[in-house]
This record gives structure tokens, C-alpha cells and sequence, in this order.
């Protein structure tokens, strides 16, 4: 047997499995080796392992959608400004993020922020970058330093996010052509006709790029009604087209919670979920997307913080169980059912969209794990409770479980 040592425990003691089963989890080179049926063994023999007490143990919980470079997290609390208009709000963001920087680089401030989400149990995380005519490439270069600094704890997947539109924004196509060769691995988008003003010529950029890198891709989209449903369809022909399924999200699609009549609805989800485009929701008080109707349809939802303490919005921990419960009181997800299924939109659902390898909980999966003080799915959900022990490939992130 695997000896346990502080750093890489090779045993975790009399676990709840999601399905209510107890087990004891069996750990090493950094995945799961086994997982049997709690022994009884003596009080010394249990020293060779971490004790989780019945809590529950689930795969590490996965951030689809933050944006790491934005937050003031480790700087000073900044006062939220507010303005009226999108593009107001991000020229205030610029004036707001150069002050800022002049006191903590984004770097340092995105690396906190990383660093609370591990230690919450977020093994995963998505972060959109801005990339636009004003920082060029800096932020990108900043985050791909802080996924260095951070890849014990957390794993970052990295969007070329043109927050100044594409279309509009003199020389962003090829900013966003060159982060991608510099290693971001998804193309972000910004409502291309609320912003863009032009549908066609902003999704040619982006589908364009995403075919000649061979990355995915991640589109804002808060346009509502039948404008935002319109360009759903578009981004769904275009997944299909080019064969992108399974690759393609779409953050927010508000549209689908604006009160499109039914049948434009139900042609629009079905087209989604043909073309095996995502759809991630942070569980906004408006215009949320139907989760249930989505996920009944075959529609992938899974979900992500958004803004956390930043230029856009003052409000945000970081903690993806917090955002199921957020997510399952705006949706009203009420049942056991319901609520296990607000628990997969922050697990299994975020694994599969971010294209994650190796997740799960299952003899052979990486050991990224985290242990809740709760005895269920639905009450972990319901009430975002401590997290015990975190582990990022077997290798101890966060550890509250009890020495005697
Ligand atoms: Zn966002």
C-alpha cells in the first residue's frame, strides 16, 4: 500500500459517494486507485488515512466561466461605479483597471482570486481574458504566468475575450489571432449585433479563428429576445457546419430567458442541443435560460461565477457550490432531483463543456476531489457548506479533517 504522507494521502476514510453509498477512496500517483466498502479497522490502522466522517466527497467542482484578470481581489475594496450603457461601463473599467494595476499588478490579483477558488474545491476553472485595443496582449501574458504559479492547486483554460467588441475595434481580429497562438484555448465573442452591430461579420472572425487554431469557443451573449435567439441559431448552423460540437458555449443566452413565444423557444433550444452547443449561467436575477428545459431538451447548461469583485460587479466569493444554490433559487430547482442536477451544472456538466480528461469519481480519474461538511448532493447544494479537504491531483490543496 501507498504510504499516507501529509502532502499525498493514499487513503480517505468512510466517504459519502454522491449516490449515498460509504465508501473509503484509495489514492495514488495523484488518481483514484480504488474504492471499497469502509473496513472496520482499529483505531491505529485508521491513522494511515484522512477521516471525512461520512461528509460527502465529490469531483472537484468547476468554474465554466470567471474572468480572473478583471477582479480586485487583493487590492484595496473599490468603490463600484456606476454607469449607464455597456460601453460607458467598459471605458469606466479601463480608467478603473489602470489605477488599480498601478497599485497590484493583474497578475498578483488573479492569482488570489485562483487561489480562493482552490481552496473552495474548484479544481477547474474557464477564465475569460480581455484582449482589446487598449492592453493588447497583457492580460493574456499575465494569466498565463498565474496558470504557472497555480497549477498545483488549479487548473486554468484560457478564452481570448474581446471585451471592445471585434468588429468594431480597430485591430482586435488579429490580437485575437495571435493570443490564441500564444495559448489561450478557446475564441470568446461579444454579442455581435448588440455590440458589433454586425451578426455575420463578428461570428466570421470567430468561427474563422476557431477553425485555423483548432480551438473552441466561448460567446457572450446577453443580446435578448428574438435578435439574441436569431444569432443562437446562427452560432448553432456554424457549430455544425465546421463539426465543432461539443466544443462551442454559449455564456449567458439571455434570450432564452426573455419570453421568446414557445415555438421560437423550443426551435431554438432544439437547435442547440442538435449542434451540441453549450450554454453556461451564472443564475442572473433576470433572463436567467431555463435550466430544466435545457437540460430535459439534451442542451448542455453548466455554469460559472461571472464577475467576481471587479469593474462590473461588487459581489462574488468564488465558490461554485454557493453559485449551484444561487443558480437553483433563481431557477427554482427545489426537488432532490432538481437539486442534483444544480449540483452537475458546477461538476460533471462544466467537466464535459471545458473538454476536461480523466474527471470524475472513479477508479483511474485524477484524484481532484473535494469533501463537504454535508451528508448529500441536495443538502451540499442547498446550503454551501465548509469544505473539509481539497485535493488537486492527489496532492492536499485544503485539509479540515479531524487529527484524532
Ligand atoms: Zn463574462
Amino acid at each position: 500500500m501507498t504510504p499516507t504522507s501529509p502532502l499525498h494521502p493514499a487513503l480517505l476514510l468512510d466517504a459519502t459517494l454522491p449516490d449515498g453509498t460509504a465508501a473509503d477512496v484509495h489514492l495514488a500517483d495523484g488518481r483514484i486507485a480504488a474504492l471499497t466498502a469502509p473496513a472496520r479497522r482499529a483505531p491505529e490502522a485508521a491513522g494511515r488515512g484522512l477521516r471525512l466522517d461520512g461528509a460527502l466527497l465529490l469531483p472537484a467542482l468547476v468554474d465554466g466561466h470567471a474572468h480572473l484578470d478583471k477582479t480586485f481581489l487583493g487590492a484595496p475594496w473599490q468603490p463600484h461605479r456606476a454607469t449607464a450603457g455597456l460601453r460607458t461601463q467598459i471605458a469606466s473599467e479601463r480608467e478603473l483597471r489602470r489605477e488599480v494595476a498601478a497599485a497590484v499588478p493583474v497578475a498578483d490579483r488573479a492569482e488570489a482570486l485562483a487561489r480562493r477558488m482552490a481552496a473552495l474545491g474548484t479544481g477547474y476553472v474557464r477564465s475569460h481574458v480581455d484582449v482589446d485595443p487598449d492592453t493588447g496582449l497583457d492580460h493574456l501574458h499575465a494569466l498565463l504566468e498565474v496558470r504557472e504559479r497555480v497549477r498545483d492547486v488549479i487548473g486554468i483554460q484560457l478564452v481570448a475575450f474581446p471585451q471592445s467588441g471585434v468588429v468594431t475595434a480597430p485591430g482586435v481580429a488579429d490580437l485575437l489571432d495571435a493570443a490564441l497562438r500564444e495559448g489561450a484555448e478557446l475564441i470568446g465573442g461579444l454579442d455581435p449585433a448588440g455590440f458589433d452591430g454586425d451578426v455575420d461579420g463578428q461570428l466570421d472572425i470567430v468561427f474563422g479563428l476557431a477553425e485555423r487554431h483548432d480551438a473552441g469557443v466561448d460567446i457572450h451573449l446577453h443580446d435578448g429576445g428574438p435578435v439574441g435567439a436569431s444569432q443562437l441559431r446562427d452560432i448553432a448552423d456554424r457549430t455544425a457546419t465546421l463539426g465543432l460540437g461539443g466544443r462551442v458555449a454559449v455564456s449567458h443566452a439571455y434570450a432564452l430567458g426573455s419570453g421568446l413565444d414557445s415555438s421560437e423557444l423550443m426551435l431554438t433550444v432544439q437547435k442547440l442541443a442538435d449542434a451540441g452547443v453549450a450554454v453556461m449561467t451564472n443564475g442572473p436575477s433576470r433572463s436567467m435560460p431555463p435550466v430544466k428545459l435545457l437540460h430535459e431538451a439534451g442542451v448542455r447548461v453548466f455554469a460559472g461565477s461571472d464577475n467576481i469583485r471587479d469593474a462590473w460587479w461588487p459581489y462574488g466569493t468564488g465558490d461554485m457550490l454557493e453559485r449551484a444554490t444561487v443558480i437553483g433559487l433563481q431557477g427554482e430547482l427545489m426537488t432532490d432531483q432538481e437539486l442534483f442536477l444544480a449540483a452537475d451544472l458546477v461538476t460533471e456538466n462544466a467537466a464535459v463543456a471545458l473538454g476536461l480528461a480523466d474527471y470524475g469519481l472513479a477508479v483511474g480519474a485524477r484524484a481532484d476531489l473535494v469533501a463537504i461538511a454535508a451528508g448529500s448532493v441536495p443538502e451540499a447544494v442547498a446550503a454551501h457548506p465548509e469544505r473539509l479537504l481539497v485535493l488537486h491531483g492527489g496532492r492536499v490543496v485544503l485539509d479540515r479533517t479531524p487529527r484524532t
